[in-house]
């Protein structure tokens, strides 16, 4: 018997008209759904009018459901995966089952739709072209010290999700590490009544956090000191040191990170000045 497909069918992250056409379809079609909490589910299958078996598959059975979902996929029944929100798989279960199925030859299918880090990335106005997903922090201190020293050296824009009660301690702990000039976006409510994006600094952004609430995305322009290192060596001392006094730095401070820059002692540097 020829196995069955699993469908990796991306949900609404909030407004439920952000459902493809082909999502409602397949749906329609499958033997079954798995879901990672079949209840939300529901709600969003009474409101398409789609009645379904439904089976659970959320992080904490997805080994054991995988092996049961696998066993009806090779007895040729065809399966949606769907998460509470957004795209199975992306801070949500879905691997698991994705890699079984890989394993053992079975076909997936993505039915491609909203995920708020796309969403978040793309209204933030920081570079799209290269970008790093880190998910949500680690709370382990030594892993979680590891991630913010990356997110401090990368020179590609970062993307955080981020709980609501946890936002203030994150945006402590990145001020702890960004330059105040690094650009910050948070994303709220992607595709609900109250969205909005909040742009500015760290510490601008800590000042506008009080009571905030609902789901957010952090967008972290990538390091510009990284981004300009290339091109220290075709600008003259003088627009060098303009570059940082335009900052704000101070002269001390400029000598440094010129020096810094282009691989000079400060010495070197202030002979040059002389
Ligand atoms: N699978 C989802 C996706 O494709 O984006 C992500 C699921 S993850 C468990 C939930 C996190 O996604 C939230 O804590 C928040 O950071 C982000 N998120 C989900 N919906 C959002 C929305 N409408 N606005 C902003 N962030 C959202």
């Amino acid at each position: 018997m020829e196995a069955g497909i699993l469908y990796i069918v991306a949900t609404p992250i909030g407004n439920l008209e952000d459902i493809t056409l082909r999502a409602i379809r397949i749906l329609k079609e499958v033997d079954l759904i798995a879901a990672e909490d079949t209840r939300h589910t529901l709600k969003l299958l009474n409101h398409l009018q789609i009645s379904k078996p439904l089976i659970s598959y959320h992080r904490h059975n997805e080994d054991a459901k995988s092996d049961i979902l696998i066993q009806k996929l090779e007895e040729g029944k065809s399966i949606a995966l769907v998460s509470d929100a957004g795209t199975p798989g992306i801070c949500d279960p879905g691997e698991k089952i994705i890699k079984k199925c890989i394993d053992l030859n079975i076909r997936i299918i993505p039915i491609p739709g909203a995920s708020a880090m796309i969403n978040s990335l793309i209204c933030s106005g920081m570079d799209t072209k290269e970008f790093t997903f880190l998910g949500f922090l680690p709370l382990n201190k030594k892993l979680r010290k590891r991630k913010l020293e990356e997110i401090q050296k990368s020179n590609k824009t970062i993307i955080i999700y981020e709980a609501p009660h946890k936002i203030e301690s994150t945006l402590k702990d990145l001020k702890q590490i960004l330059d105040s000039n690094r650009k910050i976006t948070l994303a709220r409510e992607i595709t609900k009544i109250h969205e909005e994006f909040i742009r500015g600094n760290i510490d601008e952004l800590l000042q506008n956090i009080d009571n905030l609430k609902g789901e957010m995305v952090l967008i972290i322009d990538g390091c510009q000191e990284i981004n300009n290192e290339k091109k220290w060596d075709t600008i003259s001392l003088e627009e060098h040191y303009l570059f940082y006094e335009n900052q704000g730095f101070d002269k001390k401070d400029i000598i440094k990170k010129i020096a810094k820059d282009k691989n000079m002692t400060k010495n070197e540097i202030y002979q040059k000045f002389i």
